[in-house]
């Protein structure tokens, strides 16, 4: 039991420590089996993790528990095929917390239960105290979007309720309903800040269904918001259920003036199979299209992006890149990225000619690499076979090198996401649109997607 307590409190700090998506991928059916003479032994649900764990986490493993006043020698990883997914407990959590609510407690440690929940509060809205207003760039293209998030920020619940801002992929949607989250619940008027991607209100949704009674508790924990931000409600199309759970939400949230805020890649109206009654909620308030920034824009984030990481860019890089990049911020910050990592590992300054001929060589690198070899070498790294990148299996340990394969076909080959879709097996070409985004998003903070998708790459060239 001991060991169940302490290992709920490491949880709790490793999951405050690491990304949502790391904690979730690594840490979620681990166990700790025992810890005394020197000797500590984590279960592990497979070998994946277990190398994971060993290479990447162990450090941070070791760290935590001694913090948490275990001190052993060594730490162990062990295959422990016992570890059964937990059911979620019935109090209300967190938007984004399947990993921690999942872990049952026994009633006896709801203290510590109740400080894991204390410290992990704003994590488990789901807000990533990265995304602030601050380090949001406003220019042509956001510039309405960033107001009306503002003025929301002043008096939630009074003015353009609710919110709708669309735009294409990358341009900053989330990062600008976070920041207005993170004012909210970090200002004066305080106020319960529930933010969730609409991925994980439709996971919650199916598994209050699939563990009945905590249905009630699901409902009941996203109508206790004050302000209610729901990232990407495009997925929401297809739905039915869940299309009319998310009706009485918004219905119960909006009569008693709470703010709600949405984001979605396309306006109301041009989001298939959405039920009527819900398309013309959505546009009650305000509904605001933000666009791809100007060059100016561009140029802008990119000053501030690399002075924020004491990377001095001159201007005419600068220019360079916002003339090069133009699809999105996302890639524009991925540029930004590629050539830091270029002029650091060649310690070379990054002048307009280095940085023209890093894009140039980069561009005709990838020619004699094959979508297969790619998608094979990739279950490699991860030690699963083809079979199982290709198949139908949802495990996480599978479902994460499939979508680093998807995002390897985009960025090495530049495939279309529907040929992409087609190379993995898979019929629905937004799996891949959503993949790809996924990791792109995740390499900019998740160190270990990172050196994964690196290694990838410098396997796939040697
Ligand atoms: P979306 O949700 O629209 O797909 P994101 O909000 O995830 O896009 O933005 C992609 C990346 O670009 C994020 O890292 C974000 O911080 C950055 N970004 C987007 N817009 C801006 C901006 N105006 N200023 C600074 N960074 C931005
Ligand atoms: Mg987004």
């Amino acid at each position: 039991m001991q060991e169940t307590a302490l290992w709920q409190a490491v949880l709790g700090e490793i999951e405050l420590s690491i990304s949502r998506g790391n904690f979730v991928t690594w840490f979620k059916h681990t166990q700790l089996i025992k810890c005394k003479d020197d000797l500590a032994v984590i279960g592990v649900p497979n070998i994946f993790v277990k190398n994971q764990l060993e290479k990447k986490f162990n450090e941070l493993v070791v760290k935590v528990l001694a913090k948490n006043g275990a001190q052993p020698k060594k730490v162990e990883y062990k295959i422990h095929t016992g570890i059964v997914p937990t059911q979620r407990h019935g109090e209300p959590s967190g938007a984004n917390n399947h990993a921690a609510s999942s872990r049952a407690v026994p009633a006896n440690q709801l203290s510590i239960k109740s400080r894991i929940a204390d410290v992990t509060h704003s994590y488990r809205q789901g807000l990533n105290e990265r995304y602030t207003f601050e380090n949001f760039v406003v220019g042509a293209g956001n510039e309405l979007a960033y107001a009306a998030c503002q003025a929301i920020a002043q008096k939630p619940g009074t003015k353009y309720n609710p919110l709708f801002i669309y735009g294409g992929v990358g341009i900053g949607k989330t990062h600008l309903i976070q920041a207005l989250g993170n004012a909210i619940s970090t200002g004066r008027n305080g106020g319960k800040v529930i933010y969730a991607s609409t991925e994980q209100f439709v996971q919650e949704f199916v598994d209050a269904i699939r563990f009945k009674k905590n249905a009630s508790s699901f409902a009941g924990f996203y109508r206790g918001a004050d302000v209610l931000i729901v990232d990407d409600v495009q997925f929401l199309a297809g739905k039915e259920k869940i299309q009319e759970e998310f009706f009485h939400t918004f219905n119960a949230l909006y009569q008693a003036n709470k703010q709600i805020i949405m984001s979605s890649d396309k306006p109301p109206k041009d989001i298939p199979t959405l039920e009527e009654r819900l398309r013309s909620r959505f546009a009650w308030g305000m509904t605001i299209d933000m666009q791809n920034p100007d060059f100016e824009t561009r140029c802008a984030i990119l000053h501030s992006k690399s002075s924020s990481l004491s990377f001095d860019l001159s201007n005419e890089v600068v220019e360079f890149l916002a003339t090069r990049v133009q699809s999105n911020i996302r890639e524009l910050e991925g540029a930004l990225n590629q050539v830091i990592a270029f002029c650091e590992m060649r310690k070379i300054e990054p002048s307009l000619q280095a940085v023209s001929t890093m894009f140039d060589s980069g561009r005709s690198r990838p020619k004699h690499i094959n979508a297969r070899q790619i998608i094979e070498r990739t279950a490699k790294h991860f030690h699963i076979s083809l079979e199982e990148i290709l198949g139908p299996k949802r495990d996480k340990d599978i479902v994460v090198p499939r979508q680093i394969a998807m995002y390897m076909l985009r960025s090495e080959l530049h495939l279309s996401f529907p040929k992409i879709a087609h190379e993995l097996g898979r019929k629905d070409h937004t799996t891949a649109i959503h993949s790809v985004d996924k990791i792109e998003k995740e390499l900019s903070y998740d160190g270990t997607i990172k050196q994964n998708v690196n290694e990838l790459k410098e396997r796939l060239y040697a």
